[in-house]
């Protein structure tokens, strides 16, 4: 297993993070009933008070508050959560990722290479 016993470092914690947060979007309900849509922005805003990384949540709660959460549909959290990946890649000089709901979809839901099959 790759799973050490020490603590996650910043980066540990951050792929291991995004890998939680895409694929809950990516299977987020295509019609979340309000109290769904409530329960992911609450998610959000309590991940951006308590991200264990204080520089990482004080950019991230402002992130947010400039490009507000989208939690209509399945697609649309995607393709938010995607640009809000996007801000952080581009902040530490990383790719940015094509936030179309096709792509996303075959990075975090399904993929169609056979080296992904489980
Ligand atoms: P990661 O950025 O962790 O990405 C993992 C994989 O996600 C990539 O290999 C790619 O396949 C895919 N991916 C990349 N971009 C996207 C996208 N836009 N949409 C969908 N999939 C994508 N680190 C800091 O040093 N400073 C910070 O301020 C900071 N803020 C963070 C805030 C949050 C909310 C989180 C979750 C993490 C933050 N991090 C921060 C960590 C940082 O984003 C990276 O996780 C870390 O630098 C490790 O990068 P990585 O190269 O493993 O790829």
């Amino acid at each position: 297993s790759t799973i050490s016993n020490c603590p996650p470092t910043k980066n540990a914690l951050g792929t291991n993070s995004w890998s939680l947060l895409h694929s809950m979007a990516a299977w987020y309900p295509e019609r979340p009933t309000p109290s769904e849509q409530t329960m992911m922005q609450q998610f959000f805003t309590s991940l951006a008070r308590f991200y264990p990384c204080t520089w990482c949540a004080q950019d991230f709660q402002q992130s947010i508050q400039e490009k507000p959460i989208q939690t209509a549909s399945r697609e649309d959290l995607c393709i938010w959560l995607c640009e809000q990946h996007n801000i952080v890649n581009k902040k530490l000089g990383k790719p940015i990722f094509k936030c179309d709901i096709k792509g996303l979809d075959e990075r975090w839901r399904k993929s169609s290479d056979p080296k992904c099959q489980p």
